[in-house]
């Protein structure tokens, strides 16, 4: 007979189980940042056989620390530059647990009214923090809802405009191979794994210019290849515009794509999956210029920079028509009066999957706590933070800085005078390995303009100056030390 874990026994192991976690934000700091395990290292401690005999929790937390320590890479580090943050936050991670703890599958408003409803407040409550237009708002034909991440918001996004494109059609009949998307060559790499899934295809996605000094999408490019496909007989369906590429932060000219976009009634989704909850600053609200006018939807990340536990992403669409007549299918079994009614939103008619988790809780208890003005700041910390690097490295000789870093991420090589362009790349990815393998701190690298920049993504809750600046004396330190190996020889 399974021996379930009683309310008293939880009680027990649930309080060791926070406790471990507060212990582990007292001392993150103390773990390299990049977790040294080799391949397979984690694997060869795990018993190849799952245990016949049940055993006590206490044994899962021993080998917490004696397994999957080891390989773990600190995301919550303060000195974890790398990729975009995915902020962690204690309301969030209490959000999370409640969810757990309630064990809800909120599929159906029937399945639980609350986690529909408190999910359609967050998506007005989040739309109104980040200053974005009223046609979003849930209360008039558009809406916002809580995707698992801003490539199923892409995803979704395409399938509604596939389904307004085909006039209902591609949903019933299949693709006829005609259905184009237009992106740049920064634009992230989901939309092309979307053009997969959805049967696109990704001869049918069309690479828009990018400005070379800027990044950013080239508008009279895209209404050429519009133009030209339309001509051809093609389908024009969806343009991604991005606010905040993952390579550099590069901003597309939303406004302006979008009337391109309007003048051949083409599908504007905008994809800010990192950058758009610094709007939450009104100084930062330039980030949403062009949404109100052009954007069928858009959408941003609370699990990248805005404190919220991966996963949650919002996504807006304008009309929310399209989307649920791409996804909303009910089978006798999910038959129920409040569906029926048309006075209730069911959510899995947002979304890929039928079954969803309770992810508002979580986002929930992030804006109860820090409230509008902590949100600001901790955007504010970021963004000061990474101006404040960008500063040592325009002052610092022998660095190269790339000139656009608008919010918290900031591109940089050192110059490595005299070097030819292809060895100058290989030293800075060599630079990039050393620092990364002493665990002081972890970054990642990109190309733009050809050439390997390094990425230091400031917005760890936790980062404060004193970490980006040793990271930054490390850096200097380290590249100097190549400099000379590469002298000696
Ligand atoms: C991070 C990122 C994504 C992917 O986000 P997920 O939520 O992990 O799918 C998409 N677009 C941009 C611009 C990003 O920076």
């Amino acid at each position: 007979m399974a021996a379930h874990m009683t309310p008293e026994e939880f009680r027990r192991y649930g309080r060791q189980v926070v406790d471990w976690i507060a212990d582990y934000q007292e001392r993150i700091e103390k773990y390299p940042v990049l977790s040294q395990a080799r391949p397979g290292e984690v694997l060869a401690s795990l018993p190849v056989h799952p245990p016949e005999q049940g055993e006590g929790y206490e044994n899962v937390l021993a080998d917490l620390e004696r397994i999957v320590m080891p390989g773990i890479t600190h995301w919550q580090h303060p000195s974890f530059f790398a990729y975009f943050p995915a902020n962690a936050s204690g309301p969030a991670i209490l959000g999370d647990l409640l969810s757990a703890g309630l064990g809800v599958q909120g599929m159906l408003w029937a399945t639980s009214p609350a986690c529909t409803e408190l999910e359609t407040r967050m998506a007005d409550w989040t739309a109104e923090l980040l200053g974005l237009p009223a046609k979003f708002r849930s209360d008039g034909p558009g809406g916002g809802v809580i995707e698992d991440s801003a490539s199923s918001a892409a995803l979704v996004a395409i399938l509604a405009a596939l389904e307004r494109a085909s006039g209902g059609r591609a949903g019933r009949d299949g693709l006829t191979g005609r259905h184009t998307l237009y992106v740049s060559s920064q634009t992230h790499s989901s939309l092309e794994k979307a053009a997969k899934i959805t049967g696109i295809g990704t001869a049918r996605v069309r690479t828009v210019d990018v400005d070379p000094a800027t990044l950013a999408m080239d508008p009279a490019h895209l209404d050429a290849l519009i133009a030209e496909d339309a001509a051809a007989g093609l389908v024009p369906t969806l343009v991604c515009a991005t606010v905040g590429t993952t390579s550099t932060t590069a901003i597309d000219p939303v406004a302006a794509v979008g009337e391109v976009c309007r003048r051949h009634g083409v599908w504007l989704h905008v994809d800010a999956a990192y950058a758009g909850v610094a709007a939450v600053c009104p100084e930062l609200r330039w980030l949403n210029d062009g949404l109100a006018e052009y954007a069928d939807s858009y959408a941003t990340n609370p699990h990248k920079w805005l404190l919220t536990n991966f996963d949650c992403n919002l996504l807006w669409v304008a009309d929310r028509g399209p989307l649920t007549g791409a996804l909303s299918i009910l089978p006798e079994y999910l038959r129920n009066r409040a569906t029926e009614s048309g006075e209730v939103i069911d959510y899995r008619d947002w979304q890929i999957p039928l079954g969803r988790r309770f992810r508002a809780l979580k986002l929930w208890s992030v804006i109860r706590w820090y409230g509008a003005e902590g949100l600001r700041e901790h955007i504010r910390t970021g963004v000061a933070l990474a101006q404040r690097l960008a500063g040592w490295i325009r002052d610092e000789p022998g660095f190269v800085l790339f000139d656009h870093h608008p919010l918290s991420l900031v591109c940089f090589r050192p110059a490595w005078d005299g070097l030819p362009e292809d060895e100058a790349d290989a030293a800075t990815l060599r630079l990039m390995e050393r620092l990364n393998a002493s665990g002081d701190l972890y970054l990642t690298h990109t190309k733009a303009g050809g050439r390997v920049l390094l990425r230091m993504a400031i917005g760890a809750p936790a980062t404060r100056e004193e970490h980006v600046r040793s990271a930054w004396r490390r850096i200097v330190e380290e590249a100097r030390a190549i400099e000379r190996e590469a002298a000696a020889r």
